[in-house]
């Protein structure tokens, strides 16, 4: 390979953050390339969890009162500081597509009577669209998508924007890892009199995020992806401070109301971020993610930036000799353009390549069309484990192993 092994040993000599990775369980024989897909567990959260079993058994419906209910809020501020938003504009949630539904309600909600019109864009997440669609279906509202290709350019953008009301962005593409600028988008979506619901699926964890600075006014994010709050963690909303009263959202259960325990017949919204709770959540799901929380406290953003990228170029300079001659398409965006995983194309092979390494311990995973997709998570990757994922990879493309029939085989989850 064009880089060495003792060069990508120096690397981790030279790393900041090489310690985090003592911090997370993770199988010996594994190298993990899908922490954006389900992050890895923090030895915290364990714990954490344990602890809350415990609190369940001794102190029963006592525990609402130990940090239970108010941990939608508490884990929102200890969040905010990763992506950019102050005390009191997070709050912990339910998941993404219903907070992009609530958001939405809430949105339309104030801009009068009448059919509102909701832009999603082409090629992101499916859940976003889907949602959006729902939405307008039993709301009256007309759907719109932004034709995916279109949705990267400032000025398709604009043209697109015409009568609409609100738009459903990803700051980083699922597929492509392509990253957007939050800033000049927000204005330009402000500007054309919409507002725009930022996803930070793909980008909360992954790189500093800066909604706060960027203008942002609404946004939701997921927390089992890069922020490793294990299966099935709660997803976050963002509203900053100055809209956080314009009115109801849709979703209008109890624990947003204003006094949840007065049990009044009529609803009112909370006068702050609380107003986007719904109903009862998991005490147990939001103490892992409380542990991880607390550990990316101690994350300086910025030498995580330097890493992701430095892992993700080490990886394509790896295998950049082998593209070629098999056929591989490296669609990932240029260093400042991406989030922090590799994108290649194989429409034939694709799927089988990526059983072939999930069959080495290599595990990244595969999206429809041909899409391999590799993440890059600096508190648990090393330069070294990157290296030997890219050694498996040649490995696997050179000895033909992907063309055996037991790695075309298809199951539930991909
Ligand atoms: C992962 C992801 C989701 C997941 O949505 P849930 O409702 O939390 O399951 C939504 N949108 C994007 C862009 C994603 O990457």
């Amino acid at each position: 390979m064009a880089v060495t092994l003792d060069s990508a040993r120096e690397l981790d000599r030279q790393d900041p953050l090489a310690t985090f990775k003592e911090r997370f369980a993770l199988p010996e024989d594994v190298l993990y390339l899908d922490g954006n897909s389900l992050g890895a567990q923090p030895l915290a959260a364990r714990k954490a969890v344990a602890e809350t079993m415990d609190q369940w058994r001794d102190d029963l419906i006592k525990g609402w009162n130990q940090g239970w209910f108010d941990a939608p809020e508490r884990l929102g501020n200890l969040l905010a500081p990763v992506i950019g938003a102050g005390e009191g504009e997070v709050v912990v949630t339910d998941n993404i597509t219903l907070n992009i539904f609530k958001l939405l309600g809430y949105i339309i909600g104030q801009r009068g009577d009448g059919g509102g019109v909701v832009l999603s864009e082409g090629g992101n997440f499916p859940t976003d669209g889907y949602i959006a669609q729902g939405f307008s279906r039993f709301g009256g509202h007309e759907h719109r998508f932004l034709p995916e290709g279109e949705s990267l350019e400032g000025e398709s953008l604009e043209a697109n924007l015409a009568g609409v009301d609100v738009v459903v962005l990803s700051q980083v593409n699922y597929r492509t890892g392509a990253l957007r600028d939050m800033a000049a988008t927000t204005r330009l979506v402000h500007a054309h009199g919409a507002e725009v619901i930022w996803d930070l699926a793909h980008s909360a964890g992954a790189l500093p995020v800066d909604l706060n600075g960027s203008g942002a006014r609404y946004a939701v994010g997921c927390t089992y992806k890069y922020l490793n709050g294990g299966p099935g963690a709660p997803a976050f909303i963002y509203v900053q401070r100055d809209n956080q009263r314009h009115g109801w959202q849709p979703l209008s259960g109890w624990h947003g109301h204003a006094v949840p325990f007065a049990f009044d017949e009529d609803y009112e919204p909370a006068g702050d971020i609380t107003r986007f709770r719904t109903g009862t959540h998991s005490a147990l799901v939001y103490s892992a993610l409380e542990a991880s929380l607390a550990m990316w406290a101690e994350v300086d953003m910025h030498a995580l930036r330097t890493k992701s990228l430095a892992m993700s170029e080490l990886f394509r300079d790896c295998l950049a000799d082998l593209f070629d001659p098999y056929g591989i398409t490296d669609i990932t965006p240029a260093a400042g353009e991406r989030g922090s995983q590799v994108s290649l194309i194989d429409t034939e092979h694709g799927f089988a390549i990526v059983q072939a390494l999930i069959a080495r311990g290599v595990i990244g995973d595969y999206r429809e069309p041909g899409l391999m997709r590799f993440g890059f998570t600096p508190l648990y990757l090393s330069f070294e484990d990157v290296w030997q994922a890219a050694r498996h990879f040649r490995e696997v493309l050179e000895s033909g192993e992907y063309r055996q029939p037991r790695f075309n085989v298809r199951s539930a989850v991909t």
